[in-house]
């Protein structure tokens, strides 16, 4: 049996495992992908150290959901694309298809969704499968390793902003300028509103003013108040790991405006429902994309150009990149580069 080298997680907390593994055959509607490239996400960080996990899945586990890879196999019945394509591995690997998140265009939120890296395995590996009812094909132009972040920060932040409801004369505050931010920040500009970004590293700053941001506030520089007097943010958007820009946000918010919450952060923020009342502010969240969301992005990727700053990375080197994310030590993606395999 074909052999692959992977990174697989055997018990939370503890390090990837390099190891070779069978290439998987790819099903039914399935095909087979070797990857070329592939992002490292803060998801994988909390998956390897057993803060997130999902029920039922394969022991042990390949981690990673933002891989692009070429179609080398196709399952039983799988047509829609051809040997050779550019496809995408990103976060979800399908959802029920039936229950009314999915059937009212907000699938992200299926409850029975299966997850690459989470419920299956995913990209970090040399070989994985995609379902192709939930792949996209990559547009050409797009180059593996600057596209793969699009497939899960990229259409997070695209949800995020799509939620946002911007448009020009408008004001939105982006929250943490790691990549997530930093597509928000672009994407939010390309709406023709006005962006304020905000981050407690002023050289995060720095990055998003080149990509676009037309006012810069540090975190404990009252964020909040500087927004209002510029007129109140029509939309906040939090990308930060963090409780700490509630404030900021509420602080910032016109009335009627949007608090979006993207970044994963347990602990408990306080809400005056009479703040509430009286502003009209509207608190959603979001989680990652659709399908057709990450359509419209790549789209949005292969005619603009949407990037963030990547470093490449090593398969082999895997659990030092999700080591320096855990230290927020990174400047946008580190992104998985598999053509460093010579002779594989
Ligand atoms: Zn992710
Ligand atoms: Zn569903």
């Amino acid at each position: 049996m074909k052999q692959m080298l992977a990174a697989v997680l055997t018990e939370p907390g503890a390090p990837l495992d390099l190891r070779e593994v069978p290439v998987p055959v790819p099903g039914p509607g399935e095909l087979l992908i070797k990857l070329e490239a592939c992002g490292v996400c803060h998801t994988d960080l909390h998956v390897r150290d057993g803060s997130a996990s999902a029920a039922g899945h394969p022991h042990p586990l390949i981690l990673g959901h933002e891989g692009i890879g070429r179609v080398v196999a196709q399952g039983p019945g799988a047509k829609r694309y051809e040997l050779g394509e550019r496809l995408a591995l990103p976060w979800l690997h399908d959802t029920c298809g039936s229950c009314p998140e999915c059937l009212g265009g907000s699938e992200s939120f299926c409850a029975d969704q299966r997850a690459h890296g989470f419920s299956v395995h995913g990209g970090f590996a040399e070989y994985a499968i995609v379902r192709e009812s939930f792949t996209t094909r990559i547009p050409d132009g797009l180059d593996p390793v600057t596209a793969a972040p699009l497939l899960c920060a990229g259409v997070t932040a695209y949800g995020a902003i799509r939620k946002a409801e911007l448009a020009p004369g408008k004001t939105c505050m982006v929250v943490g300028c790691g990549g997530l931010g930093l597509y928000a920040v672009q994407l939010a500009k390309q709406s023709g509103a006005q962006v304020v970004a905000v981050d407690t590293s002023q050289r995060k700053l720095d990055i998003a003013r080149e990509a676009g941001a037309d006012h810069t506030f540090l975190a404990g520089e009252d964020p909040g108040g500087r927004t209002r007097d510029l007129g109140g943010a029509d939309a906040c958007i939090n990308f930060a790991p963090s409780a700490a820009p509630w404030k900021a946000m509420v602080d910032g918010i016109r009335p009627r405006g949007w608090i979006i919450g993207v970044a994963m952060v347990p602990d408990p923020v306080p809400l005056s429902m009479e703040w509430l009342t009286y502003t009209g502010a509207r608190i959603t969240g979001t989680s990652v994309g659709t399908r057709q969301e990450l359509n419209e992005l790549l789209q949005i990727g292969a005619r603009t150009n949407l990037k963030i700053p990547t470093e490449r990375v090593d398969l082999r080197n895997v659990n030092d990149a999700l080591d320096r994310l855990a230290q927020s030590t990174v400047d946008g993606r580190m992104v998985i580069e598999f053509d460093s395999f010579a002779g594989r």
